[in-house]
């Protein structure tokens, strides 16, 4: 039945993603070949996937134990949070993009090792949840707190990826069994499950089925699931308690009626990233409109200069609804008590992705870059093994009166296992397929979203392959060369992403400059008749920059970072003299800054050299009669944010107050 379903979509010659200008390039079409991304790719292929693997499958992580359990294979009981399972689906999912990228058969087969366990912990009606199979006090579907749509969701998008990349339907199959019956359950309108589509993973995850199968019930669900938020009266009944309502879950204003992102920051981002895969199918003004201006919110409004999104731990929304790990107020940014979970980070760059698909703007790539190099990336370590949950821009350690914001999602350290683990699978499945975001098929040609060595070989939507070679040290050098290797006779155009920190960017073909106009924060668009062997030559000058903040945000009044290209830097006491508090830091703002490759260092990363000012004169309480500060000058260097905390237990800080003689 389910196979005869992928028929049916090969029968009706189906497309997807009609409203959407620019498609995505198929998985594996774009490999790295050098330089950062492809040494990322590489950690994740040796060190992060196996070493994930060896927690998720043994006995710290308990993950495959929880499905060997419900299979009958294993005696036990389920240990991890509600939402392991959906985890587990993700880490599944950047095995997956590993084997896309280096048919190792090795991984093939272990990876139907695990379907195969866990086709066997899936009950004959389709449910599979193992948080709530093993346990004897909860039924299915009878409170959303049990996070069953988030492992919904995760399910469906693994399957759908696996069998796109193996062409296998065993994986997909249980993800079929399990959508019919989420359908069945969900689709007649009741009052029990009106507010259970929680948390909001599975709209994705439907639309992602309806994009492998070609059944629209799965799609018409997802949109039912959107629908009925803000239809249902906000106050607690059987299927809420012991979870926040309201703001917190994005169940109090409709979607179409959303002005202002609130809540709980990876839910209302996976949320309006699901949102926007139903527009791209059904080209909905209404919600389109919403997805824009709660874009805008997130970006303008409620986003740090590392791309990271969600302010606090614990808060309130406008509409005084209580909410964790989330959005408050805009402007509002903390620095030392930013929660910034990496998953809401990495949700903020898959929202953009398909903001960036529908609309084929730049800007949307600069936030995904942004996360990219910064608040994705500091979520590992260096060497692969070991993680942050929340990325503050600022530490300090638990000296003077300041104590750290510290508990099992907020560590001091990189940690080896966080016993919440939703962030480390969904960060190593993003570094794993992140080649796949790096250039896009347009209606008459291709878009070069992000730099990095590569080889692409794809085809055009008329159907004619391309293929493209780029060179280059991005992000530390900021020449690119691209060859054109193979293309069609007739004209196409060649995109070229100009970021909007890129001043003064230049572009040449075949060592002439060209006419076209470019402008950061746009696509440099090249159309002409292009021949194998054709060179583009795209330099973009790597200043050195200050970041202030909007006037608005009081947290970074007088302060500010630094950055070079995409890459966020900050200052790190490891760089300091001893016993130096970064509170005491300031930037001196009449010292020259200078750029300097280190390739032993942290990976391998361009640190930035320049001079600080430590403030010596001691203060107690919490207010105190002002008098000169007494500085010491100090040569120092700061160091890329993702890169921080690789060194033993550190301070840190990203913005720092800044002094002009
Ligand atoms: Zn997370």
């Amino acid at each position: 039945m389910s196979i005869s379903k992928i028929d049916q979509k090969l029968a009706a010659n189906l497309t997807f993603n009609t409203n959407s200008k620019l498609k995505s390039i198929g998985i594996g079409d774009c490999n790295w070949t050098g330089g950062f991304w492809a040494d990322k790719f590489k950690t994740a292929e040796k060190i992060m996937v196996p070493y994930m693997g060896d927690l998720l499958c043994g006995d710290v992580g308990h993950a495959l134990n929880n499905f060997k359990i419900a299979a009958g294979l294993k005696e036990g009981e389920h240990k991890g949070m509600f939402w392991h399972d959906g985890d587990f689906y993700k880490f599944i999912e950047a095995k997956t993009y590993i084997y896309a990228y280096t048919k190792n058969a090795g991984i093939l087969s272990e990876i139907d090792e695990y379907i195969s366990i866990i086709s066997q912990a899936q009950e004959e009606d389709g449910y599979l949840q193992t948080q709530i199979q093993l346990r004897k006090d909860a039924d299915r579907y009878e409170n959303r707190k049990y996070h069953e749509m988030y492992n919904t969701g995760h399910l469906l998008i693994s399957a759908c990826i696996h069998h796109n990349v193996t062409g296998q339907n065993n994986f997909l199959n249980i993800a079929i069994k399990h959508a019919d019956l989420l359908h069945t359950i969900f689709m007649p309108e009741t009052k029990h499950f009106g507010r259970f589509g929680f948390n909001q993973t599975q709209i994705m995850g439907l639309v992602e089925l309806y994009r492998t199968v070609g059944d629209a019930k799965y799609l018409r669900l997802a949109e039912k699931f959107i629908n009925n938020r803000g239809k249902y009266e906000v106050k607690h009944d059987s299927t809420t308690i012991g979870y926040p309502i309201g703001d917190m879950v994005q169940e109090r204003t409709p979607l179409r009626e959303s002005k202002e992102a609130v809540g709980h920051a990876v839910l209302a981002l996976y949320y309006y990233a699901g949102a926007a895969d139903v527009y791209s199918e059904t080209g909905e003004q209404a919600l389109l409109n919403a997805l824009d201006l709660l874009w805008d919110n997130v970006t303008q409004k409620k986003m740090y200069v590392t791309g990271a999104v969600g302010q606090a731990h614990y808060g309130a929304s406008t509409n005084l609804d209580m909410i964790e790990e989330g959005f408050i107020d805009a402007y509002m940014m903390p620095n030392m008590t930013a929660y910034n979970e990496t998953c809401a980070n990495l949700c903020n760059a898959m929202f953009s992705y398909r903001m960036f698909g529908i609309h084929g703007e730049s800007k949307y790539m600069d936030i995904i870059e942004l996360v990219l190099y910064n608040s994705g990336l500091s979520g590992i370590s260096v060497e692969g093994k070991e993680y942050f949950y929340a990325n503050p821009l600022r530490m300090v350690n638990n000296t003077r009166d300041y104590e750290a914001h510290e508990n099992v999602t907020e560590t001091p350290n990189r940690e080896p296992y966080l016993e919440c683990f939703c962030c480390p699978p969904n960060l190593v499945r993003t570094i794993s397929k992140v080649s796949g975001w790096a250039y896009s098929v347009s209606d008459n040609g291709v878009s070069v979203n992000l730099y990095g060595s590569n080889h692409l070989k794809t085809n055009l939507s008329d159907g004619t392959a391309i293929a493209l070679s780029q060179e280059t040290d991005y992000p530390w050098k900021g020449r690119i060369k691209i060859t054109v290797e193979e293309c069609k006779t007739e004209s196409f155009e060649i995109a070229f992403r100009i970021p909007g920190w890129a001043k003064s960017a230049t572009l040449q073909i075949n060592g002439e400059p060209t006419s076209i106009q470019i402008n950061p924060g746009t696509f440099a668009k090249i159309n002409r008749v292009w021949k194998m062997g054709d060179v583009v030559l795209l330099d973009i000058p790597m200043e050195i920059n200050l970041v202030e903040g909007h006037p608005r945000i009081e947290e970074v009044r007088n302060q500010v970072a630094i950055k070079r290209g995409p890459i966020v830097y900050c200052i790190e006491s490891p760089d300091l003299p001893e016993n130096t508090e970064v509170l005491n830091v300031y930037f001196n703002g009449n010292t020259e800054l200078k750029e300097e490759f280190q390739p032993n260092f942290l990976g391998g990363v361009s640190v930035v050299k320049g001079e600080i000012l430590i403030r010596k004169d001691k203060s107690e309480g919490m207010y105190h009669t002002f008098t000169k500060p007494e500085w010491e000058s100090y040569k120092n260097k700061f160091v890329p944010y993702f890169a921080w905390s690789n060194r033993g237990q550190a301070e840190m800080t990203v913005f720092m107050p800044v002094v002009w003689e």
